[in-house]
């Protein structure tokens, strides 16, 4: 405990610190078990036309089950994946799984349903990436057009020359690209003219206030207006409400996803699900 003296309080300070590394490689460690038990999987999201409430398409969301049967959110595990390096791997996996789910999505009537699947800077870096992409594509069979990869905006400002050709190689073969988290980055949007994306994602944080007054719906409007002036679709993350929905419709916002609509399932889950919406 730190009583008084600033020599306590950082005594305290590095035993937290020493607690937090600890915690991390214990974190690692129970990783590393976890993928070879096969202990990761895979959920869907959807997202919804706010034009007509027909399904567009469902984003790929990793889940890790502990074996006491507990949830790791990826926010705890994905930042210490991509500083080990293991991201390659999982990412490499979280690639195919979603692949072999959009092409069993087409198997069962719904051909016209994209599939997004987040991809980290460290898998995107990887000399190998375009070829684990190719071989995932080859061997599920999916449809190219429906996949749609999700590189956060932050990533794609800071990596934008560097990645521009691995970007462009990936809309040769035809797959979508959208910039996740939008608004968040505090970037130049410079690369949003050099990149060719094809959609953005605005972030949650600017949905969640966005009923409260004129002033907090200005960040979602205008990139409405400007993903539309640059020839882009715009999806907004993390709708809760019928008031943020029939808001974003209003400002003429082409996509939603959120808790409003549905949370992430699981496969068997999302077919039950996807019989009783509209198409
Ligand atoms: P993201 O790509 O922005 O994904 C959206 C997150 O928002 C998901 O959290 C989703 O469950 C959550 N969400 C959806 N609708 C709502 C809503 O209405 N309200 C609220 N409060 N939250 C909502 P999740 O699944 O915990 O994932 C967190 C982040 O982890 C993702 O953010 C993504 O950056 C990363 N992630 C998830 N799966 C993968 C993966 O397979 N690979 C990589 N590299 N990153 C992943
Ligand atoms: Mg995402
Ligand atoms: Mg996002
Ligand atoms: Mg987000």
């Amino acid at each position: 405990r730190a009583k008084s003296s600033s020599r306590g309080e950082f005594v305290y300070f590095t035993r937290d610190m020493a607690l937090e590394i600890r915690e991390r490689s214990r974190l690692l460690q129970a990783l590393r078990v976890a993928i070879e038990r096969h202990r990761l999987f895979l959920c869907f999201q959807p997202q919804i036309a706010l034009a007509d409430g027909k399904v567009r398409g469902v984003e790929a969301l990793l889940r890790w089950r502990t074996e006491d049967g507990r949830l790791i959110e990826p926010a705890r595990f994905i930042p210490i994946a991509e500083h080990s390096g293991m991201i390659v791997g999982i990412g490499e996996w979280v690639l195919r799984m979603a692949c072999f789910q959009q092409a069993a999505l087409s198997r069962a009537g719904h051909n016209t349903v994209t599939m997004g699947i987040n991809v980290s800077v460290g898998q995107l870096r990887h000399p190998r990436f375009l070829a684990t992409l190719n071989r995932a594509l080859e061997d599920s069979g999916a449809t190219t057009q429906l996949i749609e990869l999700e590189i956060t905006e932050s990533m794609a400002m800071e990596e934008a020359d560097s990645l521009t050709r691995t970007l462009e190689a990936i809309k040769k073969l035809g797959v979508r690209i959208a910039v996740d988290d939008f608004g968040t980055g505090f970037s130049s949007l410079a690369y949003l003219q050099r990149l060719s994306v094809d959609r953005l994602k605005i972030d949650r944080s600017f949905i969640a206030g966005m009923c409260k007054g004129e002033r907090d719906q200005g960040i979602p409007e205008v990139v409405i207006q400007l993903g539309h002036r640059l020839g882009l679709s715009v999806l907004a993350e993390g709708v809760e409400t019928a008031e943020q929905a029939a808001l974003l419709s209003r400002l003429g916002c082409d996509d939603a996803q959120g808790f409003f609509y549905a949370h992430p399932m699981e496969a068997a889950e999302l077919l039950r699900w996807l019989e009783s919406a509209p198409s």
